[in-house]
């Protein structure tokens, strides 16, 4: 068996930011910056972290983002009027709800709300609709960073099994249209396992690649899969440790068994994580420039 090649996010994602730099360059020329606005309501400590991080990366890019913090009492209509501001702001070329918002609001509700043409996450039921018909506007950045990475690395879709472990709207199902559409970039055979599967293994076992997005770690280890098998790993998962911080991070993989089987696997951290950014820069660098066309 040959090594596992390590399919690197932090990699593609450089890749992607060079490439979006020229067309933020002529942005600039017409006197656009491109702008987002990060919504986050609560004080859930992994949702700053990941909203912070989004936002150094368009400090970084010399984009421009601005966040509106809310508290977690907050009433589902405060939410609502903030995004009614945020849809007619012209500087605002793309709008994100950090999920989760406290249980108490109806999150969809919220997400219907943000104004299509500035959904940036693609979570707006009219662009999960357009990806449906295969038409995609906005596109989860998730799924639409792995997708990135397989062209990246050359790795085939047209004809092959692809098992998805979970069915959230934010990645596997949006993962299972964009990989079962007829394109170059899809044409792939998809079978969707979730928490009422009774034989994941079953399933994981024949295919030809193998994507975890279930929030469980060790989910799929290396008997679960085939030889050669292609394996994304999309877990971001805190687990406790002695260390100062008291947890470290950690995929839905157990990267050391799979990696004697798999022909290609993504690392946690550096894999799927820094592609979800860069799909989010892209996004709203493609909003901007709509907002022109
Ligand atoms: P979610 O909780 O909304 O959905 C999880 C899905 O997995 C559900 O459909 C559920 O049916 C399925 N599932 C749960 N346990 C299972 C099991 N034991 N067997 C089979 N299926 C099971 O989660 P999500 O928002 O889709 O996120 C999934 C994971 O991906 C989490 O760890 C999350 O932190 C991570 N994530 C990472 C990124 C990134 O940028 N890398 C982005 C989004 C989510």
């Amino acid at each position: 068996m040959t090594e596992t090649k390590v399919l690197s996010g932090k990699e593609v994602a450089s890749a992607v930011y060079n490439e979006l730099t020229s067309r933020i360059e002529k942005l600039s020329d017409k006197k656009i910056t491109p702008g987002l606005a990060a919504v986050l309501v609560g004080d859930d400590p992994a949702s700053q972290v990941y909203v912070r991080n989004k936002t150094r990366r368009f400090e970084k890019m010399g984009l421009f983002s601005e966040t509106f913090s809310m508290g977690k009492e907050s009433l589902q209509s405060d939410i609502m009027a903030l995004i009614n501001e945020l849809n007619s702001d012209d500087r605002l070329h793309g709008i994100l709800v950090q999920l989760p918002l406290p249980k108490e609001i109806d999150s969809d509700s919220v997400l219907r709300y943000v104004r299509p043409e500035k959904d940036v996450d693609g979570f707006h039921p009219e662009n999960m609709g357009l990806l449906a018909l295969g038409k995609p506007r906005f596109i989860s950045c998730t799924p639409k960073g792995i997708l990135r990475i397989l062209q990246f690395y050359d790795i085939e879709t047209n004809g092959k099994h692809t098992v998805i472990v979970g069915r959230s709207n934010i990645v596997g199902r949006p993962m299972a249209l964009m990989l079962s559409a007829k394109n170059d970039t899809g044409n792939s055979t998809v079978t969707v396992c979730h928490s009422r599967t009774p034989d994941i293994v079953f399933h994981t076992r024949q295919a030809d690649m193998v994507i975890a997005a279930a929030g469980m770690p060790n989910l799929i280890n290396g008997d679960m899969i085939s030889d050669g098998a292609v394996v994304i790993d999309v877990g971001i998962n805190r687990v406790e440790d002695d260390s100062e911080k008291g947890y470290r991070l950690v995929g839905d993989v157990d990267a050391e068994s799979v990696r004697e089987k798999a022909s290609a696997l993504t690392p946690v951290p550096g894999g799927v994580g820094p592609m979800t950014i860069a799909m989010l820069v892209e996004n709203t660098v493609e909003a901007a420039e709509r907002s022109i066309s």
